[in-house]
């Protein structure tokens, strides 16, 4: 970083955040590629919005005691950051992690400023979480905990204040338990989380909208440099929602999807993934997805997810977590002969792994931008709530459609505009900022 007052900020920050490390990685990263906008447009650092942009607007933090099975009390601990609602609601997910802390929630935060504003669409950033495990609970621990966590929750939340949604660890079953209580607590039945089920309030879509968003952001840039997935072999890490998704869209699209893992292992499967039977083990009986390989002849199981990305593929979804793809795993999948990297989990390549990708002359589709279509259509499930109405499954889909292509064209457009072309993560980056920039300059210092 070059530009002076950014590099002061950034120390500033790293000394008052002194162990937020995937928080300064995920600042930093933003605060590099502004440095073209902070030039054309210096009265962002004038009028201090850059050391607004980096300080949460609230940040909370609460105990959520619950009950287990045997009666023993548990204690976890609860966040939800409020980071900037300068055009719009907070919205963000909510993960239930162990490896769950104020870094992780406040790194994921505040990519979704820029995530949200990139979608188009009225919506600020935030997140939460917990770090509770849901693995190994009943479903009686799970709901003794969303009940508990929502119980401080409701009182920072509201449709038109903030409206969390899903992420790891959080699905259908847990939004149910926090949906339910947040509408008993309230006594109010209105669009206060997104990825509801389907009979009380959810959107058609919403739940393959990650991976489907994600597989026609890559199509766009795909095309856009003559490639498609038609025929290319891709590996896709995780095994969850994005993960499933994106696997689906894939091979609609003409790929093979060869490999999946969760965060045990990894199993490959040179006939192609046969996704109706992952999907059984992972959405209807929560096994594990060594599973797979038992029950699927010719499919290989190796233990250790990291090395999902010694197996060569023209195409590699990361799709489970932070920092998965390390400068080792992208020198392989480089010298594999892979050609694009597109990411659906959010922040899954450290920034030595991206260095590879460019140096390679790989195509990089970055998170922010590549897998906003979850939040995008759950900003479409908020319009339906405030509408009391439901749109088919085709309508939200091709909603989704057309926002992942207008984000991709608006990405790729600004990068072009200050000098980077096909540098799609710096064009989100400045994209995605210019909006909110401008609405929080308009409010003076607030
Ligand atoms: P899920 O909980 O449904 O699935 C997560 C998958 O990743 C599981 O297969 C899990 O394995 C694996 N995983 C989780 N943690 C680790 C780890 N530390 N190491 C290796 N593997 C791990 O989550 P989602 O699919 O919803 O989310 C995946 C990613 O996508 C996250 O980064 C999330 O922030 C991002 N995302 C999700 C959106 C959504 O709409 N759901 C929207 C935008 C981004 P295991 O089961 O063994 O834990």
């Amino acid at each position: 970083m070059k530009n002076e007052y950014l590099q002061d900020l950034m120390l500033r920050l790293a000394a008052r955040n002194p162990a937020q490390p995937e928080f300064l990685q995920a600042v930093h990263e933003v605060l590099e590629s502004l440095e073209p906008v902070m030039e054309a447009r210096p009265e962002f650092i004038r009028e201090g919005v850059m050391d607004c942009l980096v300080e949460p607007e609230r940040s909370i933090r609460f105990r959520v005691p619950w009950v287990d099975d045997t009666g023993r009390v548990q204690v976890n601990r609860g966040f939800r950051v409020q980071f900037n609602s300068a055009i719009g609601p907070y919205k963000g997910g909510l993960r239930f992690h162990p490896s769950v802390n104020e870094s992780i929630i406040k790194f994921l935060g505040f990519e979704q400023i820029f995530k949200n504003s990139l979608t188009g669409l009225p919506i600020g950033g935030g997140k939460g979480g917990s770090d509770f495990d849901p693995k190994g609970k009943s479903d009686a621990e799970v709901m003794r905990f969303c009940q508990s966590f929502m119980s401080e929750l409701f009182k920072h939340i509201g449709p038109d204040t903030d409206v969390p949604a899903g992420d790891i660890g959080v699905g259908g079953r847990e939004i149910g338990y926090l949906f339910g209580q947040y509408k008993r607590l309230c006594n109010e039945f209105c669009g206060v989380l997104t990825g509801k089920g389907l009979s009380y309030g959810g959107s058609l879509a919403r739940k393959e909208a990650t991976g489907y968003g994600l597989c026609y952001f890559t199509d766009n840039m795909l095309r856009a440099n003559d490639r498609s997935f038609d025929g290319a072999k891709v590996v896709i890490s995780g095994s969850g929602n994005v993960a499933i998704y994106a696997c689906e869209k894939a091979a609609q699209l003409g790929a093979k999807v060869v490999a999946m893992s969760d965060s045990t292992g990894y199993v490959y499967d040179p006939a192609g993934i046969d996704l109706d039977l992952v999907k059984r083990l992972k959405e209807v009986e929560r096994r594990r997805i060594r599973d797979y390989a038992a029950q699927r002849p010719g499919a290989q199981y190796h233990e250790g997810c990291r090395d999902i990305w010694s197996i060569p593929c023209d195409i590699a979804l990361p799709c489970a977590t932070q920092n998965e793809i390390s400068e080792e795993s992208a020198k392989l999948l480089a010298s594999n002969g892979c050609f694009a990297v597109a990411e659906g989990a959010n922040m899954p390549s450290t920034p030595e792994a991206i260095a590879v990708y460019r140096a390679a002359g790989m195509l990089f589709a970055p998170a922010k931008a590549a897998n906003a279509g979850g939040v995008a259509t759950s900003a479409l499930e908020m319009s339906q709530n405030s509408m009391r109405y439901s749109w088919s499954f085709e309508e939200v889909d091709n909603r989704l459609r057309h926002i992942m292509t207008d984000l991709y064209h608006n990405a790729a457009g600004a990068a072009e505009a200050y000098g980077m072309p096909g540098d799609l993560a710096a064009g989100a980056n400045i994209a995605g900022f210019l909006k909110v920039g401008d609405a929080m300059l308009a409010y003076g210092v607030v």
